[in-house]
């Protein structure tokens, strides 16, 4: 179960495991651990041979070769070429098995829903977007089953271990509970959505979680990275509404959360105070300026309109020019906001408004630079990086989440089998 604190490493659980508090010097546990620790530095760093392993995680060379041996019969590592090592003999490069495990993630979006099935390094297997009006939860719900039953029977899926699902929500979600607490532009509040999935999709097996979208995009961002890992990375989620996650540390990114699941939820900081009134119940929050869903007031474009699509053809006419000028004005204000809030070593921005490109971009951008290092004018320019198709980016994120909580988890589908 997630922490209750202001930071929490896990996402919300829905499935409980048999797993208990072990006494100190319980072997199973401790090669678990190793285990854990083995595949964790494998995964951050592809090529490591078993002496590397052992140097790293400060093991004997017999634990490492006998860790290393369950996971490459347990199909979760693989050996590669022969490494030269100073001194020593060579060893085998190590590098996840991307070959026989799956993760499946999806994004319940306000306009649709996204799914992929990835590997354990992340490499999308296959996906699938689906545009969708609106509607009920338990409407959402039967839609995405079916949808990921296809996923699941598709031919690079087959035969495949399933590790679980992870499902990326447009709202905060409940510290400690499988419950979305509000999607404000959905107009669903506390709901369950996991125990409304789960019969349409009772042959899924593994770890079920689900998470604020935003939160799981910044942890996919940041999870499945290799090499030089950032020490923390805030996405921004700039679609229907706006909202961000923080993650901060390389070894098990640990997500910002709040007391009540509401930090990063930028999109209701107040811009404009008396401004217009946000789907909140607010007025002048920064949605009422930057968001699709204000876009689309602006310009009168109905909800079954994909906005993107409608937009793209019309990026000339002065109407439109204005409206996105005002917006990435004021989405340079949340950045240089969020740069000063929380500082972190990169920020990414997402979100289905990025595919508007300069017309959004190039104000946002240009504000953000020309201000970010007025406080501390010696500072290092923060990495502002933008993902022009970030269609898939949450719902890979939601996948990284499961996967780090059966590594790091009580999950028992890293058991030794020796
Ligand atoms: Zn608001």
């Amino acid at each position: 179960m997630p922490a209750q604190g202001t930071h929490s490493a896990r996402p919300c659980h829905s499935m409980s495991t048999s797993f208990q508090p072990h006494k100190a010097g319980d072997l199973h546990f401790l090669k678990r651990l190793n285990r854990s620790a083995i595949l964790e530095l494998v995964r951050r760093t592809p090529g490591l041979t078993r002496a590397d392993i052992a140097t790293q995680a400060q093991l004997t060379k017999a634990t490492v070769g006998a860790g290393v041996q369950s996971l490459l019969q347990q199909g979760w590592l693989r050996e590669g070429e022969l490494q030269k090592s100073s001194g020593g003999r060579p060893g085998r490069a190590l590098h996840l098995n991307d070959d026989n495990h799956v993760l499946f993630g999806a994004e319940v979006g306000v306009h649709g829903l996204r799914l992929v099935a990835c590997t354990l390094s992340g490499q999308v297997l296959v996906s699938h977007h689906e545009h969708l009006v609106p509607t009920t939860p338990e409407v959402t719900a039967e839609l995405l089953g079916e949808l990921l039953r296809t996923l699941m029977a598709s031919r690079h899926v087959a035969g495949r271990q399933s590790l679980g699902l992870g499902v990326a929500l447009p709202g905060p979600i409940a510290p400690g509970k499988p419950v979305l607490r509000l999607a404000p532009n959905l107009g669903w509040r506390d709901i369950r959505f996991l125990d409304l999935l789960r019969p349409h999709l009772t042959l899924l097996e593994g770890t079920w979680l689900m998470d604020n979208e935003a939160k799981s995009a910044a942890f996919g961002e940041l999870y499945f990275r290799t090499g030089q890992i950032p020490e923390s990375l805030v996405y921004v989620s700039a679609g229907t509404g706006i909202g961000s996650g923080m993650v901060e540390g390389s070894h098990l990114p640990l997500v910002t959360r709040g007391m009540q699941g509401l930090a990063g939820e930028i999109g209701h900081t107040v811009l404009q105070p008396g401004g217009l009134y946000c789907h909140c119940g607010n007025r002048g929050c920064a949605e009422t300026l930057v968001s699709g869903w204000s876009i689309r007031a602006a310009l009168g474009i109905a909800e079954e309109e994909d906005l993107v699509a409608t937009l793209l053809p019309r990026l000339n006419d002065s109407d439109v020019q204005v409206t996105l000028r005002r917006a990435g004005e004021a989405l340079g204000v949340l950045l240089l906001n969020l740069h000063h809030a929380q500082n972190p070593s990169e920020i990414v921005l997402g979100g289905s408004l990025t595919q508007l490109g300069e017309p959004l971009l190039e104000p946002a951008l240009a504000y953000f630079k020309a201000n970010q290092n007025r406080l501390l004018g010696t500072s290092q320019q923060v990495p502002l990086r933008v993902i022009e198709d970030s269609t898939f980016v949450a719902a890979r994120g939601a996948a990284a989440q499961v996967l780090a909580s059966i590594i790091h988890g009580p999950s028992d589908l890293l058991q030794a089998s020796f």
